[in-house]
């Protein structure tokens, strides 16, 4: 009897809620042939015994062995893959000026295939040793190069969703990088959305192509109606940023005395597959325009303390119904890793509410209500990520695909704090939270494959 293509015992943490975890102790998880789990089994449950005699020293069995647990593997939503050659250095500068000092010279390169290879290999590799077994890239203005990532994130394993940045206005964009015209911005775009979907045909996992104006200070308009055109007509992801920094939203008030939110929406951007990053200065009836749409935000809160000149209202927004999930920014973020990301969001969300200017009295320091726990930023970087992209992953329950990560929080080199076998669950679950590193990922699964191991 092997009904199932595999079947794991250990205990995981996962979300039940925004605010709260759920912990499986001690549960089989059986996956079938497609990667998803098709059922949990408790051990009180009367198939629990018999499940484990079928499987037990069979291949298709894996006990967790003490000290090590199950989380959901991440889904990052924003992702710039090529600026992982940059990653680390650079933050001293406004948005404007990093954009074109360091990074379209950075990105200007990608149009050499080997040397796109060379980053892209090593961002992916990266990205599944982090935990991250989702990933939302803009790659560059190349259409080769581009596809080149989703050809790699397939081969690797990894749900790649990729777009091929499009930079059509010659005004804003500098000569040495932009697409050669609005024509061929948007020819580019459709044959790239073709050949991605040829490709995730060849895949288990699955790989999407995205519709991705860069930012609406580099695209014309009729460039910005042709990608909204070609979102509906292949019914594609959509990906931006929006509302970021003072001087981009800024900018988009003053070329369509409008906001960010609703001038991207008059172009058909803001769909239901669509994901905005950062969105600091949404503004209630942007926000509340995003829950309409099912539009979501991408929060990538070490990025923003560099760049976005403010601290995001997640929990304002989250109040909205608005999607939210977790973005790396690489490299406005400098990290490859979500762990890290779920730290500064609650650090910026606590800093938020407290507010930072000590020669204020406390009444008027901060922005009251503001912060978040470490439940509702494991929240973002997992489940809310998975419903940002209607995709059913960043939970392990039944009807979700198996992309998980075994984190060994007992591995001599970085053993965590825990020195009570009986320790609570819960606390184990935060002190994983806030300690793990990579060296502590010994496993990372993608739709019931093994992606990575250490
Ligand atoms: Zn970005």
């Amino acid at each position: 009897m092997s009904k199932y293509m595999q079947l794991f015992q250990g205990t995981s943490f996962s979300s039940k809620s925004p605010t709260e975890i759920q912990v499986l102790r001690d549960h089989l998880y059986c996956i079938n042939d497609d990667g998803m789990i098709e059922r949990i089994v408790a051990p009180e449950d009367a198939e629990y015994a018999s499940l484990l005699d079928a499987y037990q020293g069979t291949d298709k069995f894996q006990r967790l062995e003490a000290g090590q647990y199950f989380l959901p593997g991440f889904v990052d939503l924003h992702v710039h893959a090529p600026q992982w050659a940059q990653s680390g250095t650079a933050l001293d500068i406004p948005l404007y000026d990093w954009l074109n000092t360091y990074t379209f010279p950075l990105e200007s390169k990608f149009s050499d295939l080997e040397f796109a290879r060379t980053v892209y290999d090593d961002v992916v590799s990266t990205l599944l040793a982090n935990g991250t077994t989702t990933a939302l890239y803009f790659a560059t203005v190349h259409k080769e190069a581009s596809l080149l990532l989703a050809q790699i994130c397939a081969s690797k394993g990894q749900r790649g969703l990729v777009g091929k940045v499009v930079m059509d206005d010659p005004e804003q964009n500098p000569e040495y990088y932009r697409d050669a015209d609005t024509s061929t911005a948007l020819a580019d775009t459709e044959e790239f959305i073709i050949a991605v979907q040829e490709l995730a045909k060849t895949t288990k996992q699955g790989v999407y192509p995205v519709v991705t104006p860069r930012f609406i200070p580099s695209c014309t308009d009729e460039g910005l109606r042709g990608l909204g055109e070609l979102a509906a007509k292949y019914d594609t992801y959509v990906q931006s940023h929006c509302s970021e920094s003072d001087w981009a939203h800024g900018y988009v008030k003053n070329r369509f005395h409008k906001n960010d939110a609703f001038a991207l929406h008059d172009f058909g951007l803001l769909r239901d597959k669509s994901v905005m990053a950062h969105c600091n200065f949404l503004e209630d009836q942007d926000a509340e325009l995003f829950a309409d749409t099912g539009t979501a935000i991408a929060h990538c809160p070490i990025s923003n303390a560099y760049f976005a000149n403010s601290v995001i209202p997640v929990a304002r927004f989250h109040a909205k119904n608005v999607e939210i999930g977790l973005g790396s920014d690489i490299s406005g973020g400098f990290s490859p890793s979500l762990f890290d990301n779920i730290r500064q969001a609650v650090i910026s969300s606590r800093m938020l509410e407290d507010g930072v200017n000590p020669s204020l009295p406390a009444e008027d320091r901060g922005v009251p209500d503001s912060r978040i726990t470490i439940h509702q930023a494991f929240y973002l970087a997992t489940a809310g990520g998975g419903d940002s992209l209607s995709l059913p992953i960043g939970r392990i329950q039944e009807g979700y695909a198996w992309d998980v990560q075994v984190i060994d929080t007992s591995i001599p080199s970085a053993k965590l704090p825990i020195f009570d076998e009986h320790e609570d669950v819960h606390d184990i679950f935060q002190k994983i939270m806030y300690l793990a590193r990579p060296e502590h990922i010994r496993e990372v699964w993608v739709q019931g494959d093994k992606v990575h191991s250490r």
